[in-house]
């Protein structure tokens, strides 16, 4: 008989993500702030603005279009220069609202993944150095401390750090995130003082909450040599892996902090996790360049005739999907899928995309790996970094100068997966025709 699901375990969180400075708006407290406001620095020169309104109180409209989409958790982040607007001072009014948003997300049958640093700080942490400075660490972790405190009776699930791995990378490689900069010593500084944090996050979860689970969330990128038999091309990758995938889980399992040639010691990362939560969106083939090595001596690019998202940000690569699966179960603890989608306004890529890697998701679970939910990226289109408002990851769209949701039919395919806790014939069918014959030979 042929397949007629692609059944899910029961229990499955099935989500999606979002995350402060991307959907709050009118966070003028912050790095981000600072950064859209020096020119050159974001696409079209866009600003976050008034970003969804979920300070406004937007979210309530976004969290009921996901509830009564069949999503049974939501992620979204706290806004640390919301919490502590100043070194001395807390605004326990943030955290209120904080806590009404988790409250309304309980009702609707949404249960709360909170991350505790979504890539914004502080300005006036960015002001004393931001990661460079020591003394970021000791901060953080009060922070910490306050949120936790505050809303451990509603929350069990912490994510300490979103991506801190692209964290490092984008702010002291690339330079695309503040401060802008290109400097390896920086990095590695940053990298150091954000392992610490993400130490002191962990245990004071634990401290004040010995039940909670709590991990950072790794940006997964898949690389593979664009010529296997290549040695070069085979050794850059492996580089590439060391020093991006691995660079926080080395830190947890043995406590070693390394970066290309630096090295040193973070006892008290040893064992921090109690879950993965993994974040793939797409994967590169990887050949040896002599002339690049602000980029460890790789040129990356995506493989020739491969579905491309409309800026060409992302390739439709599932079989990084598998590598990253792999990659985690190593590690046997559960794993949560915190973040995976697309950019695509017109939603012709999405349903493809989401069923291609849901897919490997469902074959990871056939053959023994734990995986405990999945949080599609994202729930509404949203203020995406240095690329402002030029890409589309919403399920739902957003029409930025009226605020008004633009249903997509991804919205539909998602809600009927979540629904029925699989892929159903029928769902795709009806969803995604297209990708019946691949999903559902006969
Ligand atoms: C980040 C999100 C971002 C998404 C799409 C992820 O790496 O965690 O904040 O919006 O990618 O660009």
């Amino acid at each position: 008989m042929p397949l007629a699901t692609y059944q899910f375990p029961q229990g499955f969180l099935w989500g999606s993500a979002t995350a402060a400075h991307q959907v709050e708006g009118g966070n003028t407290n912050n790095n981000w702030h600072f950064w859209e406001n020096q020119p050159g620095r974001i696409a079209n020169g866009d600003k976050s603005g008034l970003a969804c309104d979920w300070w406004g109180g937007r979210w309530q409209e976004d969290l009921r279009n996901a509830a009564e989409g069949g999503q049974n958790a939501h992620r979204f982040s706290i806004e640390w220069s919301r919490v502590q607007p100043g070194p001395d001072r807390w605004d326990d009014h943030a955290l209120d609202y904080y806590r009404q948003m988790i409250k309304g997300m309980r009702k609707l049958g949404l249960q709360p993944v909170v991350t505790l640093h979504h890539f914004s700080d502080p300005l006036w942490i960015y002001e004393m150095g931001g990661w460079e400075n020591e003394k970021t660490v000791g901060f953080f972790e009060k922070f910490v401390r306050k949120v936790v405190k505050a809303l451990k009776d509603e929350v069990s699930i912490w994510v300490t750090f979103n991506e801190p791995n692209g964290l490092v990378v984008n702010s002291y490689i690339d330079g695309c995130f503040p401060p802008g900069k290109q400097d390896f010593k920086a990095a590695f500084t940053a990298l150091e003082n954000l392992i610490r944090a993400h130490a002191a996050a962990y245990h004071a979860i634990h401290a004040l909450q010995p039940d909670g689970l709590a991990a950072y969330a790794l940006y997964y990128r898949g690389f593979f040599p664009k010529r296997a038999w290549f040695i070069p091309d085979v050794l850059v990758t492996e580089v590439l892996t060391r020093n991006f995938n691995d660079l926080f889980a080395r830190a947890i399992q043995h406590g070693r902090v390394a970066m290309l040639l630096n090295k040193s010691y973070v006892q008290q990362a040893v064992g921090t996790q109690d879950y993965i939560a993994l974040q793939y969106y797409s994967a590169d083939m990887v050949s040896f360049n002599p002339l690049r090595p602000m980029q460890l001596f790789s040129s990356r690019e995506y493989p020739r005739d491969i579905e491309l998202s409309e800026t060409g940000f992302i390739a439709n690569i599932p079989q990084g999907m598998v590598q990253a699966l792999h990659w985690a179960r190593h590690f046997r603890l559960p794993i949560y899928i915190t973040e995976n989608g697309v950019e695509d306004s017109q939603d012709t890529m999405r349903p493809s995309y989401l069923l291609d890697h849901l897919r490997q998701v469902r074959r990871a679970l056939s053959h023994g790996c734990d995986i405990r939910g999945y949080f599609h990226w994202s729930q509404v289109d949203n203020f995406e970094w240095e690329r402002g408002w030029s890409q589309r990851f919403g399920l739902w769209g957003l029409e930025v100068d009226t605020q008004r949701r633009v249903r997509r039919p991804s919205a539909d395919l998602y809600a009927a997966i979540c629904r029925e806790n699989g892929i159903s014939r029928r769902a795709v069918k009806r969803w995604a025709p297209h990708m019946i014959e691949k999903l559902f030979p006969d």
